[in-house]
């Protein structure tokens, strides 16, 4: 690892939060994968909490020793919890993306009420933008929200799934379609929705073949109603605040995709320089070296486009629209890095890296398959990559 973009600053954090994940969530780790134990999980949330770590986006409400926070550190945070856990890591990497539109775009009361818990550890968040009938594209929604001016409340009608923290949330951001007039970028909201809500149900949860540990689930709204304040933002704003929200999320997943292929390739290099076979070690064997080269090069490529993207977001001074990029380009190197990675560290153990007997390969290889879906797949971020290098031309989606 050269961490080549990263500042002292930057590194001395980096060496406070592993310590802190290594005494915290390190131990927990197996409860977490073996038993899906949400106790340890929330154990750790709230650990992270009370120290400060869920406030790194949030610079006007940052209590820590840091100079800058920001995306930087919030990405630190995301590949250091990934690499000992990425089920742990998705949990607050889904807290953060539902503490960031109530900071930036809930009014002020709704934001005390809801933001204070998330950020100290105290409660979780949760996104709803998926459904059965709508992923990649979530413009085509077909949950409503509509408001009612005889009690001057927002009424959420809609069913959605594959959402993480599901059930076990106390707050949800919920998306949806509140004028079905005119295009669904102009068309749709986005509301507040407390778990306890009228209305709003768990149907069940989902059993992933990895990330055992962070709940996935359903979430029905029938006739949910919110207070007219629960609204973020203004009506129609909903688009907008999503795609402002999804450019953070994807250099945290950056972050997250370097952890688990950081993991591997330890695992990997020291099987390498420990095994041996045909009388000299697994190493010397010039198919191995080729392995182990190209996971090494792709890691450093990730890691300097991971971080260039925190550093371009923490520096303030390009638009969304021209972060969407770099952002993109984040998610999609890391994450197909942790899938390389995480497979040819299974090849390279052989059989020992499909048991559970003999470390985390098997683990690593089914918790990075889940990186290069979720927070917009690597196809539909390729589209947003190339849809800036060809200006003239509209993707055929
Ligand atoms: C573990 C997990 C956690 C999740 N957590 C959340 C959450 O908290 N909140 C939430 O709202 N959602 C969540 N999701 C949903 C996730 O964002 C979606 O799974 C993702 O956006 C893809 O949508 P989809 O599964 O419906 O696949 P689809 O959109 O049906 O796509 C299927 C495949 O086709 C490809 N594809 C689709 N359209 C095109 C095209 N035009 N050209 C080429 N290829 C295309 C996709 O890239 C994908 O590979 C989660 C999903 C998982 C698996």
């Amino acid at each position: 690892m050269n961490d080549y973009l990263l500042n002292d600053e930057d590194r001395s954090f980096r060496a406070e939060v592993r310590a802190f994940l290594q005494r915290e969530l390190a131990p927990r780790a197996a409860a977490i994968e073996d038993r899906e134990d949400w106790d340890a999980v929330k154990t750790v949330v709230r650990a992270l909490g009370e120290a400060g770590y869920l406030r790194l986006m949030f610079r006007d409400l940052y209590k820590g020793s840091l100079q800058s926070p920001g995306l930087t550190h919030a990405t630190i945070l995301s590949e250091e919890a990934a690499a000992i856990n990425y089920a742990f890591d998705t949990t607050i990497a889904t807290a953060t993306s539902c503490a960031y539109p109530l900071h930036r775009y809930a009014q002020p009361e709704v934001r005390e009420r809801y933001l204070t818990g998330i950020i100290e550890g105290a409660e979780i968040g949760a996104i709803c933008v998926t459904e059965p009938n709508v992923g990649s594209d979530s413009a085509g929604m077909e949950t409503t929200i509509t408001f009612d001016e005889a009690t001057d409340e927002w009424v959420i009608n809609g069913f959605k799934r594959y959402i993480s923290n599901a059930s076990v949330a106390d707050t949800y951001i919920v998306y949806g379609i509140s004028d079905p007039t005119v295009p669904p970028q102009k068309g749709m909201s986005a509301v507040v929705v407390p778990k306890n809500t009228k209305g709003i149900s768990f149907p069940r949860n989902y059993t992933f073949m990895g990330r055992r540990g962070c709940i996935v689930g359903e979430v029905e709204f029938s006739d949910c109603r919110v207070p007219a304040n629960h609204l973020l933002d203004k009506p129609n704003a909903g688009f907008r605040i999503m795609l402002s929200m999804f450019n953070f999320e994807r250099v945290i997943l950056g972050g997250s995709g370097l952890g688990v292929a950081r993991s591997a390739f330890a695992i990997a290099t020291e099987h390498a320089q420990r095994r041996e076979s045909f009388g000299q070690k697994l190493g010397c064997k010039q198919l191995i070296w080729d392995k182990v080269a190209e996971m090494s090069w792709r890691i450093d490529a990730a890691e300097l486009i991971t971080y260039r993207a925190a550093k371009l977001y923490d520096a303030g001074t390009l638009s969304a629209k021209e972060l969407m990029k770099p952002a993109s380009m984040a998610k999609l190197v890391s994450t197909e890095t942790a899938n390389f990675c995480a497979d040819q560290t299974v090849q390279i153990l052989g059989g020992n890296g499909l048991t559970k007997e003999y470390g985390r390969a098997e683990q690593l290889y089914r918790d990075a398959r889940a990186l290069p879906i979720v927070g917009g797949s690597s196809e539909m971020v390729k589209y947003l990559i190339a849809s800036v290098d060809l200006p003239q031309i509209k993707p055929n989606l």
